[in-house]
């Protein structure tokens, strides 16, 4: 028998603006679920439960999108069909030969490249050792073509374009793993054993520009009712 790991939950998410009703920047995108970050598990969900993610949000988030919907009008808007004809631009270049073994090898090496370097043990020449590595993954999938070109139920294209969001959600992690240079919660840094308040007590963000560069930034924490503290168990 085969025995592998595999990915129990991605801690953190597309951030948003409110828990009112789950808005993000990008107006009439919700999120929700695993996908999204909430924020109530702290740097640590699997000391918890994902019905809260899943169910809480999701109403909140089914309102929010409800409300939105009923005040906008969905006539297709200039940046609309921009996008559906990128993405057919795209599907014809992908799809026009090509070999489906190369996208499977990407997506192995990533496998292994993140379990050996961004796994549950963490060091600043790991970390480096992986942000190359994903860039050198990204320029070969960027050349990728999938020999598929049918419109319809067209696996290989979709497992092609998860592979992308793949890549993107590793670089973002690696860049933010590499610059939190603490451990907590389920971030654990061989050379920066201890928590660090004082410095980290903050939200990692990560945005990405069009030009497709990911940059760092911060967000404050709001602390309410039950002061953070060190877990000593
Ligand atoms: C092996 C394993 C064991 C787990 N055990 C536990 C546990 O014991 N306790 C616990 O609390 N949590 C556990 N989890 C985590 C928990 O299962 C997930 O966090 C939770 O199911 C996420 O729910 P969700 O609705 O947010 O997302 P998902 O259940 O992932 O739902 C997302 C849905 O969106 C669909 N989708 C994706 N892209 C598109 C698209 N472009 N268009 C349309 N649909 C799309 C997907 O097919 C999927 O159906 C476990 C996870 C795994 C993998």
């Amino acid at each position: 028998m085969v025995i592998r790991p595999t990915a129990h939950y991605s801690m953190g998410g597309i951030d948003v603006n409110t828990f009112d009703d789950m808005a993000t920047v990008v107006p009439g995108l919700f999120a929700a679920g695993e996908a999204s970050c909430v924020s109530i598990h702290g740097a640590n969900r699997l000391g918890g439960n994902s019905l809260a993610d899943a169910v809480v949000t999701g109403k909140i988030a089914g309102n929010g999108a409800a409300a939105f919907a009923s005040h906008t009008d969905f006539g297709a808007g200039k940046r609309l069909t921009d996008l559906t004809a990128r993405w057919q631009d795209r599907f014809r270049n992908t799809t026009n030969g090509g070999d489906a073994k190369q996208m499977y090898a990407i997506r192995e090496e990533m496998g292994a490249q993140l379990w050996d370097n961004m796994g549950i043990f963490r060091t600043q020449s790991k970390l480096d050792a992986l942000s190359s590595t994903l860039a050198d993954l990204r320029s070969r999938y960027d050349a990728l073509r999938v020999p598929n070109a049918n419109p319809v139920y067209n696996t290989v294209f979709t497992e092609y374009v998860e592979l992308g969001n793949m890549l993107q959600l590793a670089q973002a992690a690696c860049l933010a793993a590499s610059e939190r240079k603490e451990s907590r919660g389920a971030h654990t840094r061989e050379d920066f054993p201890k928590r660090d308040d004082a410095n980290f007590l903050k939200h990692s963000m990560v945005t990405m520009d069009d030009s497709g560069k990911m940059r760092m930034g911060w967000k404050e924490v709001e602390i309410t009712k039950f002061k953070p503290e060190e877990r000593k168990y």
